[in-house]
């Protein structure tokens, strides 16, 4: 198949990304199948504890977020549906792609979101 413009290995991009996140949710205690940290029972009212479960689940919850995008990123490469905007259609630009290979919007889109 001949290419016009050598083509950004997006797959590589988004599997590295995927995996620098679960590893960042494992460090976190947020591994897959988990939904927590474990903590000491006996500390579980301490305020401090409880400040830092906080923390971590926020950031938890982000990471997921992000994770999930990467991963229906990569869910779109597998159909063949990889660089068009859900919400119009149209071809996300590859300056776009490159900067943020999990993007699902094109510009004007997100934009407008
Ligand atoms: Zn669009």
């Amino acid at each position: 198949m001949a290419k016009d413009a050598p083509t950004i290995d997006y797959r590589s991009l988004l599997d590295q990304e995927r995996s620098e996140l679960l590893s960042e949710l494992a460090e976190l205690g947020f591994a897959d199948g988990k939904t927590g940290l474990d903590y000491d029972p006996n500390f579980a009212d301490s305020s401090q504890v409880t400040a830092e479960r906080g923390e971590a689940e926020a950031l938890a919850v982000k990471l997921r977020a992000t994770l999930g995008e990467v991963e229906a990123a990569i869910d779109r490469l597998d159909r063949g549906a990889y660089g068009l905007c859900e919400v119009c259609g149209t071809t996300i630009e590859a300056a776009r792609l490159e900067a943020k290979p999990a993007a699902r919007l094109c510009i004007t889109c997100a934009a407008r979101s």
